[in-house]
């Protein structure tokens, strides 16, 4: 078939965060861009706050910015201004605030339904785009001039075109699987519960992350004078937790995160997560790449998966939109090399830091608890320690894309 008969340029498979961001990230480039999404997805006016609650380093932040996106969001963010990490029932702790460092934050928190929320609006003024959903891709056949792909949409069937297909459709990625590429994976057997709270003490922009045997717990400020928690229980535990009554959900939480905030009230929806880590052995195929959850997906702990894959977004419109300029073919296989390199370092860095540090602080084992404790006081004390935990907190890890460097960082 002739390139000419191409219908897109790039088809994205998955219109969560990272697909979405794509999306918009692509948009004025001139390439034709489709995207596929399995669920119906539409902007709700009256988005429930009781969920996820994401933050964003700084790096996102400046993306999302740059994307148009940040407008439509800021309101329902948070700043983050200052940082605390301890480890129960052990000395030392890394204090980090955003002035020391000359910045007025490190980040922001956001409900991810608002994010969400956002980056639909956002999408809607999208030109090139075609949108389908609630669609699922359901088969990909390729030769050397593109990838046909089958969308089926209820009863129907719709085959489309594509140079480069682009797989955002998170951790069971189909498109992952039609390739043919495996995944290492590793079960934490940890459940992640995550609500909302209101602490009894503001909390001044502060995000807390409090490491205990049972797995960690993180209190991050919101909106309101809220608070977004994740508290991480063994999986054995979790049946237990779940039907646990709310006084008895708070005084759990208080057990693990102590009572720095004061007394934890009006607790919010709790939705459980299971933690697992999945890391793709490769992220391209022919005309084909993964980017995000389908890429990698991490133990929240760090909470990098959204930031990471953000970034994995940005590099790769970046490589696109340059291609676009001179011409070229955006499935080109040097395109898709060059992109494998500039990902390298953030992606296997940020992947490795985020599993050492959610079996690190797990441990019990005595000599590792002294190290904890010295490595933790170390980091508060040693200014450039300090510094490039600061600079991978924000988002800065091997090659920065430039998006991510808009608002002055
Ligand atoms: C408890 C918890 C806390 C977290 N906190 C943070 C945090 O603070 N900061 C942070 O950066 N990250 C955080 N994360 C991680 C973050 O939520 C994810 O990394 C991110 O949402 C992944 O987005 P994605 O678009 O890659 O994948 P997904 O959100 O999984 O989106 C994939 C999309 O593809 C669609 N899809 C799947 N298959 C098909 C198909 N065949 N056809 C069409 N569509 C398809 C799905 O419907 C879905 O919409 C957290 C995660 C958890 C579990």
């Amino acid at each position: 078939m002739s390139a000419e008969t191409n219908d897109c340029d790039v088809l994205i498979v998955g219109g969560g965060l990272v697909g979405s961001s794509l999306a918009i990230a692509l948009d004025g480039s001139g390439l034709r861009v489709a995207q596929v999404e399995a669920v119906a997805s539409q902007i709700n006016p009256l988005a429930n706050p009781d969920e996820r609650c994401l933050a964003l380093a700084r790096a996102s932040v400046n993306a999302l910015s740059a994307l148009g996106v940040w407008p439509l969001v800021e309101a329902k963010a948070t700043p983050i201004r200052s940082v605390h990490v301890s480890r129960r029932g052990e000395f030392g702790a890394i204090r980090l605030a955003a002035a020391e460092h000359g910045l007025d934050a490190f980040g922001a928190t956001c409900p991810a339904c608002e994010l969400g929320n956002g980056l639909l609006m956002r999408l809607e003024r999208c030109v090139n785009l075609v949108r389908h959903a609630p669609a699922r891709l359901s088969a990909i056949e390729s030769d050397d001039d593109g990838i046909l792909a089958t969308l089926a949409a209820g009863e129907g069937e719709q085959r489309l075109r594509t140079r480069l297909l682009v797989g955002a459709d998170g951790t069971g990625s189909f498109v992952r699987d039609a390739l043919g590429i495996g995944a290492d994976r590793f079960d934490y057997t940890q459940t992640a519960f995550v609500a909302t709270v209101q602490p009894e003490r503001a909390m001044d922009g502060r995000a807390w992350e409090r490491f205990t045997a049972t797995g960690p717990v993180a209190v991050l400020p919101l909106a309101d004078r809220r608070a977004g928690v994740v508290m991480t229980v063994p999986t054995a535990d979790a049946a237990r937790v779940a039907v646990l009554d709310d006084a008895g959900f708070l005084a759990e939480l208080h057990e693990r995160f102590g009572y720095r905030l004061g007394k934890f009230s009006r607790l919010g929806k709790r939705v459980s997560h299971p933690l697992a880590c999945m890391f793709a052995q490769r992220v391209i195929g022919p005309r084909a790449v993964l980017v995000g959850n389908a890429a990698q997906t991490i133990h929240p702990i760090g909470a990098q998966g959204f930031n990471l894959g953000l970034r994995d977004a940005l590099t790769l419109a970046e490589l696109l939109v340059a291609q676009a300029r001179a011409g070229g073919d955006a499935g080109d296989a040097a395109l898709l090399r060059r992109y494998v390199e500039l990902r390298r370092e953030d992606r296997e860095g940020t992947a490795a830091a985020s599993d050492s540090l959610a079996r690190w602080t797990a441990s019990e084992a005595l000599p590792l608890k002294a190290l904890r404790s010295l490595g933790l006081i170390a980091i508060d004390r040693i200014a450039p320690l300090k510094q490039a935990v600061v600079a991978r907190g924000m988002g800065f890890r091997g090659h920065a894309p430039a998006l991510a460097l808009r608002g002055g960082v």
